[in-house]
This record gives C-alpha cells, structure tokens and sequence, in this order.
C-alpha cells in the first residue's frame, strides 16, 4: 500500500489502530517527494528534519493514546503563511532570507492538531497571478501534464497534493488561488467565508479579499481540514466571532430539499466546450441525487474583473510598501541614501508583476483618480453582493465551472496579463462578496486535464457546499484518479 497516496481519513484508522506510525508515513511522504520533486516543483522549502521530529512526537502521543485530529498527517503549506523558523518567501526574491519568529494562526492551529508540516510550497509573488509563473523559484508542473501550468497562486500547494506529495495542503485565495489551482490538479479547494478563518500571520495581498483554505484529496478530509483550521481570532480584526459547527456532519448522501442556482452569466461567451460539457454533466447526477435545479441571474459577473483589479492592487500596493529593505527580507547594501536603499531593493527584490500591481494600486488611489476608479469599483463590489443575495433567496447554493478553460501550456500566457486576468472571471465575484466557494472535480478534457465545478452559497454555508460536494464526488467516478508521475 502506498501511504502517500491516502487520505486523511484513511490515515486516521491507520495511525488510531496502531497499522502505520506517523514515522512510517512520513518517511513514504518523503520517498515519494525524492522521487517525483524534480518533475513537479511544487516545493521552495522542504523541512525533512524538523517534520521527522514532529512525526516521531505525533508517534509519542498516539502511543498515550492521545493527539488532536491531524496527529502524524503530514501537510504542506503555501509559503505565504508564516511559520516559525522555517524560512517564508511569499514566492518573491525580497523574501528569500525571510525567516519568521512566529507561526501564522492557521499553522498553529495545525500543530496544535498534531500534523507534520512537510514543507512550504511554490506560489504567485505574493500570491499575484493565476498560473504560478510569477516565481523566482521555478514553475510548478501539473502532475497530469508536465508541460501544463498548476494554476495559480496555489499551485505548488495544488500540485503537491495531486502529485501524493503530502496528504493536504492549505492555501489562500485572494481571487481564486485555492479554487482554481484545485481545479486544474484535479482536487478539491475550499475558499471559506471572508472572516471564518484567521488571516493573522497570513502575508497580505489584499486584506478585503485574501482568506485561507484547504487543498485536499476528497470532500471529508476538506471538512476535516476546515474543522480545524475555522474559528475567532483576536489577532484578526476581521475575523468572526460565531460558532464553528462540525463540518463532517454535513457529509450526508442524498440532496433531497436542496435547490441549486444555475447562474446563467457563467457559461457565457469564452466557455471551453469541453468544460461547459462536464461540468451539466455534473449537474445532472446532482439533480439525480435529488436537488432542484434552477436557472438564476448574476447580472453584474461581467464587472467583476474589472472591479478586482482595481481593488486588489490597491490594497496591494500599501500592503507591500512595508517590504522597504528596513524590517523583512533582503536589503540592497550598495546605495548612497536611505530613499536609495529602499528604491533599489524594491527594484531589485519584486519581480514584474508585482511592480505592475503596485504602480496600477498607486494609481487608481491617487489623488483625482480615486473616485473614478477605487470608488467606482467599490460601487461595483456592492452591486455584485446584491446580485448574490438576491440569489440566495431562492437557492442554497449555486454552481458552474470554476474556470473558462482546463489548464494551459506553461508560458502560453505568460505575456499577455490582460488574458490572465480574464481567466478569473468565475472565481473573483465570490472574493469581492466574502462568500464561500468549493472547488471538486467534476471531468477530464480530451486533452486528459481535469475539470472542476465551483459550489458558492452565502456567508458562512460551507455546511451546504460540502454536502453537495460530497454527493458529487460520490456520483462521479474521479476521486481516487491519480496522474501517472
Ligand atoms: N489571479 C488573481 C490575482 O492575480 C487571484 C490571485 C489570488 O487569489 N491570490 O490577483
């Protein structure tokens, strides 16, 4: 039996039953890393050392018959969250000797559950595209196509997870990180609702938008994940002070009462054949599993670009102002003044895409240009939270694919911004409302990629998107499919 390639909650009966030690399965993790990482890249920074240490405690602990719900699993991390002592980049050059004195909340609260952090995973700069490209570390390749993009800015995550190189992974989503990477690996990716998860100690991209979420084989171990990663945070302004309930309850056979939205604007022009093909196939076993199906309207989808990359690079560009060479990271020597030193480290230390973000977020702020575009795309924000609450009263949740195409060749992009940022459309209007979105596999394409479905519904109903996520994995025979590496 391959270790590497369960899930958490086969792992669980293992390790509870004393079959596997948590050092058993962490040294498969690390053979099968040793064996496939040069093909796939989903890594920056492996941490073998200390996870065998953690494994061995985890092994301590199960022995008393002890541990928290994680004990021994072994999980990768994005490299945008900090963690302890182990080195952080956020993707990016003026990060790389950044090595943070604390553990992001969402990390501690893994540890805490007694997983095995296996190491950080590839990214976006600072989480800035939707290929993961955008890294001075190398592509991450998609497992089931090598010459194929991950999807961004989770995709090293993604990729570690559907190439068997950890059991689960977290990731965050700013405008589709989790979802879209998910989809492209043939996985499942959970972005919660804005405030459910704590942001504290997560790198900032755009603090309205950025939350943290699960990468994980199946729909119960993403219940699994999200059960102990959920909850208030007072070191997170944002976050929100209500109950977490048990999300495994909602793994339940049968949607019967469920009524799902169709919204109509989400397979319009632009729609890959192939995916608009896979994912009504979907939506048929999910009627077939007893849920209503009804078409809805989200007329203001089509803003929603437009709106986000206005509101994401202006919150980026004063996030990043604190990356001046002074407190984190890098530090260019060779300069003449302090103004000198900031202008060449930041020259030096962010790459391209990320300048760009920060001139177009300095410009939509500045003075003369805010009203005509940071307010009107706030204007835009709020017509697009109406749009979804209208809809929410009729329907519990809405599907639709969770990209306009399977994955693209590396590089086949990578010059034409514009064309990236179009392939968010799906994925952004659930960020901008702070509602919660699932991405599960749903078909391949000819091509052999994978295909997902996004399940969104209203603030704080992740109960209901992994319910109708279960039953679809259920009904499709995709979960378990693995690429051939
Ligand atoms: N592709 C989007 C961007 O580049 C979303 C990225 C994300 O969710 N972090 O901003």
């Amino acid at each position: 039996m391959d270790l590497y390639a369960l899930t958490i909650h086969e792992l669980q009966g293992l390790l509870a039953r004393k079959e596997v030690t948590p050092l058993d399965l962490t040294e498969a993790v690390f053979d099968r890393i040793e064996s496939v990482e040069d093909r796939v890249n989903a890594f920056i920074t492996l941490n073998k050392e200390q996870a065998l240490l953690q494994a061995a405690e985890a092994g301590r602990q199960l022995e008393m018959g002890e541990g928290g719900p994680l004990c021994g699993i072994p999980l990768s991390i994005k490299d945008v969250l900090c963690t302890k002592g182990l080195r952080t980049t956020a993707g990016s050059k003026i990060l790389e000797p950044f090595v943070p004195p604390y553990n992001a909340t969402v990390v501690e609260k893994l540890e805490q559950a007694g997983a095995v952090i296996v190491g950080k995973t590839s990214m976006d700069e600072f989480a800035m595209g939707s290929a993961n490209e955008n890294c001075v570390y190398g592509v991450p390749k998609n497992p089931w196509k090598p010459d194929f993009i991950c999807g961004g800015s989770s995709g090293g995550s993604a990729a570690s997870v559907a190439a068997d190189e950890c059991i689960a992974s977290l990731g965050s989503d700013t405008g589709g990180s989790i979802r879209q990477p998910a989809s492209h690996c043939g996985i499942v990716g959970l972005k919660p609702t804005y405030g459910r998860v704590s942001r504290f100690g997560l790198l900032a991209y755009a603090s309205s938008l950025d939350q943290v979420g699960p990468l994980t084989k199946d729909v119960t171990d993403c219940a699994l994940m999200l059960n102990v990663i959920s909850g208030y945070d007072r070191r997170d302004s944002t976050s929100v002070n209500c109950e977490v309930p048990d999300y495994c309850a909602s793994l339940i056979d049968g949607l019967e009462g469920m009524i799902i939205g169709i919204p109509q604007e989400y397979f319009g022009e632009g729609l890959d054949p192939e995916v608009e093909a896979a994912v009504k196939n979907a939506v048929e076993k999910l009627g077939d599993a007893g849920a209503i199906i009804r078409e809805v309207s989200l007329p203001h989808t089509e803003y929603g670009v437009a709106a986000y990359y206005i509101i994401a690079p202006a919150e980026a560009s004063s996030n990043l102002a604190r990356y001046d060479g002074v407190k984190y990271g890098m530090r260019v020597m060779e300069a003449d003044s302090l103004l000198d030193m900031y202008k060449r480290t930041r020259s030096q230390g962010f790459g391209d895409e990320v300048k760009r973000r920060i001139i177009m977020g300095t410009y939509a702020l500045s003075s003369g240009y805010y009203d005509a575009y940071y307010k009107k795309a706030s204007q835009v924000r709020t017509l697009i939270i109406e749009d979804y609450k209208k809809a929410f009263v009729d329907c519990d949740v809405l599907v639709s694919p969770v990209t306009p195409s399977p994955a693209w060749k590396i590089g086949e992009k990578s010059h034409d911004p514009l064309s990236m940022y179009l392939s968010d459309v799906l994925t952004i209007p659930a960020n901008l409302a702070g509602i919660p979105g699932l991405s599960v596999p749903c078909g391949f394409s000819s091509a052999g990629l994978p295909i997902g479905m996004q399940i969104q519904g209203a603030h704080f109903a992740e109960k209901k998107l992994l319910k109708v996520g279960y039953n679809l994995e259920k009904r499709l025979d995709i979960v378990g499919k693995k690429p051939s590496l």
